[in-house]
């Protein structure tokens, strides 16, 4: 996560919500190979068409500004995206590898060629400052990348012996039409993920980006992939809400779901695709514990705290939710954090700035929530705790408990939740005291302890020595219990998750049976 390293911190600097220059935020071109007038109020299957949900405006979470008017997509769209699909996808599927992976690479070439652009809308439509904007950039172009290389095991075959005059293998196909459902947080890494390899894999793919982030998580692809030659409607891209996402997860020409949110619709998407007969694939929510314990270093820990809080004004699935910290060193530790707290510069995401905005007042009213009724229950404040618009400080709470928001629920913004304990068993105990299962770390000087304690908690990753956020496309990336159902992103397990293996035999005669 080299590009994160970069992230302004001046210590003589006090927090100024909001505070980067106006000037800096006016005048940045979109206009090129995003120019807003290609996709406004459309929806696309290979060409731009009408869309004829309700029209709304794409705005800067930073200033208001209107960024364009989205096409949402009605459902009666979807359903015309899902059939397009359908017909393209065999012809995809039967081109040879090297073709599938020829689109891929020009595609992820033509994102290097225009990263300004992309990254310009990332800040814009997203909130996200420039570290984390540049991260989300990298990924995604690694993962058209990585997608390349795995369209060679389409049609890959398993070899089972038999007698004589039998042929019985198992072969590799495509899942058919595969929908994508993505969020608002880090939409280009979070469609990128699914789609890629979906495409590379034989199957066509219907994507429906968060209403937030239409271009980031969506239209941005259609322009890509348009460009790098994918025949027409083996994507489609569908901006619009809830509607507009269940018409997908509804749709008969849909044979798998893929879908990246919360928890709350992941159940619901898990429902209809139970009753549709989809495969399904859910990556939901967390609230994962950092654990530090008596022996950790802890001007490293109080930085690694910080990082998994506040990066991307803590607005990311894995995010540092609950701190369970050593009563021995609680104090020092949420002094040392506070101290950073009230140094990291927030404001509009194209200055130089750590934390860009919320995404909007939904999510800021869930944030207040939190921290109101945390400290209404007995928390303390002892950074931040304030707003300005959509700007929120970085916050740190102490003496947080199990009942408090601030511990049970996922929060989703820049706050830092400071829970003790006395033993390794008690850390243990309150790590997994949560439904969530996506991400957990244990910072301490002792290797082993770390591990010892990392082997007993609940959670598809977990760290020893580093926080709980971290992305890598090769790994196989997922949670457990309500962060989701098993399914798993990267290299590694991405040939399993967008194909299905087909029995064949084949006998030179007639087999016999005795009636
Ligand atoms: P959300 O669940 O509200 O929305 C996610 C997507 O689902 C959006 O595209 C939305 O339009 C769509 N949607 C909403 N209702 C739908 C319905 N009934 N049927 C089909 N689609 C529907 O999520 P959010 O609050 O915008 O995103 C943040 C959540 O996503 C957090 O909980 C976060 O932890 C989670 N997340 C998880 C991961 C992961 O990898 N596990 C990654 C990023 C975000």
């Amino acid at each position: 996560m080299a590009e994160l390293e970069q992230l302004p911190y001046d210590p003589e600097r006090p927090v100024r919500i909001a505070d980067a220059p106006a000037e800096r935020t006016q005048g940045v071109a979109m206009t090129g190979f995003l120019d807003a007038s290609t996709f406004a109020g459309s929806w696309f299957d290979g060409t731009w068409r009408a869309a004829s949900g309700e029209a709304y405006d794409d705005r800067n979470p930073a200033t208001g500004e209107v960024l364009f008017s989205v096409g949402a997509a009605s459902p009666a769209d979807v359903a015309e995206a899902c059939k397009v699909a359908a017909a393209a996808q065999p012809g995809w599927a039967a081109l040879p590898a090297e073709e599938r992976a020829g689109v891929l690479r020009r595609a992820a070439e033509l994102f290097d060629t225009h990263n300004d652009e992309i990254l310009q809308w990332v800040h814009r439509e997203t909130g996200a400052a420039a570290g984390f904007g540049g991260f989300n950039i990298h990924i995604a172009g690694d993962e058209l990348r990585e997608a390349a290389d795995l369209a060679g095991h389409l049609g890959e075959e398993h070899e089972f012996p038999s007698g004589e005059g039998v042929r019985n293998v198992a072969r590799r196909i495509p899942l058919g039409v595969v929908g994508v459902i993505s969020p608002w947080n880090a939409p280009l890494i979070l469609s990128s993920r699914s789609v890629a390899p979906a495409l590379a894999l034989g199957n066509a793919v219907v994507l429906k980006p968060d209403p937030n982030s239409p271009v980031c998580g969506g239209l941005v692809f259609a322009r890509l992939l348009e460009e790098a030659g994918l025949p027409a409607g083996v994507l489609c891209v569908v901006p619009g809400g809830a509607d507009a996402g269940e018409a997908l997860v509804e749709d008969p020409n849909v044979k798998m779901i893929s879908f990246t949110g919360s928890t709350a619709v992941g159940r619901r998407v898990g429902e209809i695709a139970g009753r549709t007969l989809k495969k399904v694939a859910l990556e939901l929510g967390g609230n994962s514990p950092l654990v530090i314990l008596d022996d950790a270093d802890l001007d490293a820990a109080a930085s690694n705290g910080a990082w998994g809080s506040f990066l991307h004004q803590g607005q990311i699935c894995m995010a540092t939710s609950r701190h369970l910290v050593h009563s021995s060193i609680a104090e020092e530790y949420a002094a040392k954090i506070a101290e950073k707290a009230a140094h990291l510069p927030v404001g509009d995401p194209t200055g130089e700035v750590a934390l860009g905005p919320l995404i909007n007042e939904k999510q800021l009213s869930r944030v207040r929530r939190i921290v109101d009724e945390s400290v209404a229950k007995g928390a303390r404040v002892v950074a931040g705790g304030g707003n300005d618009e959509l700007f929120f400080e970085p916050t740190v709470l102490v003496g947080v408990t199990p009942g408090m928001p601030a511990f049970d629920e996922e929060i989703f913004g820049p706050v830092v939740a400071i829970t003790t304990f006395e033993t390794d068993d008690e850390a243990v105990e309150l790590a997994n005291d949560t439904e969530y299962g996506l991400s957990a770390a244990v910072i301490t000087a002792d290797v082993g302890r770390g591990q010892a304690i990392a082997e007993r908690i609940h959670s598809g990753i977990v760290h020893v020595n580093d926080q709980t956020v971290n992305d890598e496309t090769r790994i196989p990336f997922g949670g457990v219990g309500a962060s989701g159902n098993a399914s798993r992103f990267g290299t590694l397990s991405n040939v399993e998750e967008f194909t299905q293996w087909r029995w064949m035999t084949v006998k030179d005669e007639p087999a016999r049976y005795p009636f």
